[in-house]
């Protein structure tokens, strides 16, 4: 679940992390009366589930009431396109209002798990800001991590060290390792998957601030911090993601053309690397689940369908507890609802050759195949 930039601060807020002075705004109004505390002298930033707002004009700087007026009233309401959000954007319903303050240097610090290492991490580069995917590029060996121990943390001595690699000065290397030791706190207490600051500045005064905050929280932690699901805005998450959660399916919206119906994460995953890998583009990641019947199948298939990206629809199901004729009449079910594309289907295991009958008499657009090197062929693009 991610949460929103000014929920993140307040959480750093309680980790004594130092942010920047501000309240939210959902009126221009509002906007302009939060800038008087500070003399319009304030950065007005659009609230929504994705980074790159700075340069898609979603951060600005302003000096002038009349410009934060006009600013806000334009951005409420409208939907921002940034390089990390869709093609349609993410609508911005709210404002953070913040005091300036002088930049001395942008730092990048993030709190994350490594898949390689197994462990959590700290990830830090002293080029931090808008422009840190260009440095990670092009840059890589100015970003430096440190792998936290599962019962020591992240260790002052290795933060330490960091610091000096970061080239951060004697002055501010024990706000820099007490403010990575929070960070990483926050990360563990609310069993996050990601914790981001930035910029992590240091300003004109020698003071440590975190200026941009980004934190998700593991939805299946979400049980045991009841004082945190309060914090989902679904107006910044995908609508089909929402309908599949409702239903336990596993649903992810992705870039490609080629929708996936499979039944098991892993199975699911290689789907999408045959289709990759062959040219084309998965344009959702879905796993049934497990104990699917005919209505969760069909669900399935309508919340696929419902993506206009979609063209075909890859079924790869290996029949288990969910029998391959229950999952063919779901699919048959959703096409009474909706237009199916033409569908690939690779179906094994407990009763599959009655589910692939099924859709064969069905008014369906069906082209078996039996191996997965057969799927290669029906995605090659060309
Ligand atoms: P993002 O682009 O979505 O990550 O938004 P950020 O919150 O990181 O803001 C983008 C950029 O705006 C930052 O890297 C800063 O350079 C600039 N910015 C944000 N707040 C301030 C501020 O208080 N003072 C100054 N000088 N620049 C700011
Ligand atoms: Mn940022």
């Amino acid at each position: 679940m991610n949460i929103h930039e000014f929920q993140a601060k307040k959480l750093f807020a309680d980790y004594s992390i130092p942010v920047p002075e501000g309240s939210v705004a959902t009126t221009p109004q509002e906007a302009i009366e939060i800038s008087s505390i500070h003399n319009n002298n304030v950065v007005v930033k659009a609230q929504i589930h994705a980074g790159g707002r700075g340069k898609a004009g979603g951060v600005k700087l302003f000096s002038d009431s009349k410009e934060i007026e006009s600013f806000s009233a334009n951005l409420l309401g409208s939907n921002l396109i940034t390089a990390q959000t869709g093609k349609s954007g993410v609508p911005v319903n709210k404002l953070l209002v913040e005091k300036i303050y002088d930049i001395h240097r942008e730092i990048y610090l993030a709190i994350i798990i490594d898949a390689v290492t197994k462990s959590i991490i700290c990830v830090a580069s002293e080029f931090g800001g808008v422009n840190i995917e260009e440095v990670a590029e092009s840059n890589p060996d100015k970003i430096f991590t440190v792998v936290a121990d599962p019962i020591l943390g992240l260790q002052p001595y290795k933060l330490r060290l960091l610091a000096k690699k970061l080239n951060i000065t004697s002055d501010l290397i024990r706000s820099f390792s007490g403010l990575a030791t929070s960070a990483y706190n926050l990360f563990v207490e609310n069993d996050c998957s990601m914790v981001e600051i930035n910029p992590l500045v240091i300003t004109n005064d020698r003071l440590l601030l975190a200026l941009d905050a980004k934190v998700n929280i593991d939805d299946d932690a979400l049980f045991r911090h009841p004082e945190l699901v309060h914090l989902r805005d679904i107006n910044q998450e995908d609508e089909r993601e929402t309908r599949a959660d409702k239903s336990n399916i596993n649903y992810v919206k992705l870039d490609g053309n080629v929708g996936c119906l499979v039944n098991g994460a892993g199975l699911a995953m290689a789907t999408m690397d045959v289709i990759s890998e062959s040219g084309s583009q998965p344009a959702n990641f879905l796993d049934i689940g497990g104990g699917a019947d005919e209505d969760k199948v069909a669900e399935a298939m309508k919340i696929i369908c419902s993506d206009t990206d979609v063209d075909k629809i890859f079924v790869n199901l290996f029949g288990g507890i969910l029998r391959c004729d229950v999952a063919a009449r779901g699919i048959v079910q959703a096409s009474k609802e909706t237009t199916i594309p033409p569908i690939i289907v690779r179906m094994l295991g407990t009763n599959a050759d009655e589910g692939a009958q099924i859709l064969l008499d069905s008014s369906l657009e069906v082209k078996l195949i039996h191996d997965l090197h057969d799927a290669r062929k029906e995605f090659l693009k060309s």
